[in-house]
């Protein structure tokens, strides 16, 4: 497969295009349109025939799928696998091309087994996140196959090139895609990997031991449990000198945020780290990767263009935007089985869309999309919330936190004033801050670049030591670390 990816990332965008074109066509004919109750139900009600997509160029034929399309469809036990691809003897009969269905006759048992481990799901994950309901993604064991390779892809992105790497992996032992796609990176490449499942699992002392061991090349994990872990082992003088690659997922990571590791991990004797980020969602199954550039000026995340199409679409009208332009990621996989969405509403407004110009660093050729990311601003989204009236992306306060290089760690806490829900919102804004910073000078640093990024200022900043911080966290207690606490009365 590593063949396949290396020749994939030397092809130019016209070939490029043309095997998408050819794989999404297979994909909507042989295995959506005939396997996907609920995506027949919206070819037909939309009017467009399986054989009316000629190419990426036709997806804007169809309606985008929601987040809220999956939860409903999830939700109702007559249409609970309504996204998953369920083949039978009938529809395969009615849908598939001639020669496709003499080969499977031909195969026999062979076939029937290859068909059955295609498309018979033997493994799942959920979504996370603020939303009430998680959406269970199943996945088939070719779908593994498929993750795994990606896995393989993201080291060759990442730059992971020597097999005697050491790899910790930090990312929480759970149902999650980022801690299976990490370890079936591990897995696919051969690569010596040892995966501590986090804070939950090992505390910080017990994945400090570990990583003084084991001496990593290689760290992988969440931003916020990773610089908790770097901060920590450097106040302890911990020895941690061979790092050189740091790989953050399930969350956004600023410039800031990467300074303030690299920092950390300089003390500790690690002085040429690279420390990159990652790009990955429950719906796509599968994350993508920054190549090792500068941390000031990242080239994006490099997408597979074999394996799925992205579109770059206006969050508002749903116009499909030109190459370069500032939209919403919208996503179809065009390979794959088991839970398949098509036109995917991922939420995230890619600022600088998505380029086909070689990557400046590696001189890859596949599509990568610009590495700013926020959520799209409207109801949908789940992370933006009205406080005071005023409708607050949460994750852009979380952004402009982590990335003041004073805060060492920080909590948003939503409550209503005197706990009466008749009162107003109040927005509390907690930090511990490195030792030696002015705090009447950070607060007013604080208050005035949430002014700036998100047009509003907390009603009080709140200084508490570290450790106190890292206990209303939750950071050894809880799976992911509670950094927006609302209080408010549903
Ligand atoms: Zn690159």
């Amino acid at each position: 497969m590593k063949s396949v990816w290396n020749g994939l990332a030397r092809t130019d965008r016209a070939d490029l295009r043309r095997l998408q074109d050819e794989r999404l066509v297979q994909h909507v004919r042989e295995r959506l349109y005939p396997f996907s109750a609920h995506y027949r139900r919206v070819f037909d009600a939309a009017g467009v025939k399986p054989t009316d997509i000629r190419g990426v160029a036709d997806l804007a034929r169809l309606p985008f799928t929601m987040k809220a399309d999956l939860l409903a469809a999830q939700s109702d036990p007559a249409r609970k696998r309504d996204f998953v691809l369920v083949p039978s003897p009938e529809l395969i009969r009615e849908h598939w091309p001639l020669a496709k269905k003499l080969r499977l006759l031909a195969g026999g048992g062979e076939a029937r087994e290859r068909l059955r481990r295609d498309y018979t799901p033997n493994f799942v994950t959920f979504t996370t996140g603020r939303s009430a309901d998680p959406i269970v993604f199943a996945y088939t064991p070719y779908d593994i196959q498929i993750l795994a390779e990606v896995g393989a892809r993201m080291f060759d992105v990442h730059g992971i090139q020597d097999p005697l790497a050491r790899i910790v992996n930090m990312f929480p032992f759970a149902p999650h895609l980022a801690f299976w796609q990490a370890t079936w990176a591990g897995f696919e490449t051969g690569c010596m990997m040892l995966s501590t499942g986090g804070g939950k699992v090992m505390g910080t002392a017990g994945n400090l031991r570990i990583l003084e061991r084991v001496q990593p090349t290689v760290l992988i994990g969440t931003p916020g449990f990773v610089y908790h872990l770097l901060r920590e082992g450097a106040e302890l003088k911990t020895k941690l000198d061979q790092v050189a690659l740091v790989i953050l997922g399930a969350e956004k990571v600023t410039p800031g945020l990467k300074e303030k590791m690299g920092e950390a991990l300089a003390r500790m004797g690690s002085r040429k780290v690279t420390i990159s980020g990652t790009y990955g969602f429950t719906e796509a199954r599968m994350a993508f990767s920054e190549c090792p550039a500068s941390h000031a000026e990242s080239p994006g995340y490099h997408v597979y263009p074999d394996l799925g199409v992205f579109e770059v679409v206006d969050p508002v009208s749903g116009a499909v935007l030109g190459e370069g332009e500032t939209g919403e990621l919208v996503y179809t996989p065009i390979d794959g089985h088991g839970t398949v969405v098509c036109r995917y509403r991922t939420g995230d407004l890619a600022v600088g869309g998505i380029t086909w110009e070689p990557c400046p660093w590696c001189k890859r050729t596949v599509p990568r999309i610009a590495s700013e990311l926020r959520r799209v601003s409207d109801q949908r989204s789940m992370s933006l919330t009205k406080i005071k009236g005023t409708l607050v992306d949460l994750s852009s306060m979380g952004s402009v936190l982590s990335n003041t290089p004073e805060i060492e760690e920080w909590q948003v806490v939503l409550q209503k004033k005197n706990d009466d829900p008749h009162e107003l919102d109040e927005l509390i804004v907690r930090l511990s801050v490195r030792s030696g910073t002015d705090r009447a000078a950070c607060e007013k640093k604080v208050r005035q670049e949430l002014l700036i990024g998100v047009e509003i200022a907390p009603n009080v900043v709140e200084f508490k030591t570290t450790p106190e911080m890292l206990e209303v966290l939750g950071m050894e207690t809880e799976m992911k670390e509670k950094r927006f606490l609302d209080r408010r009365p549903k």
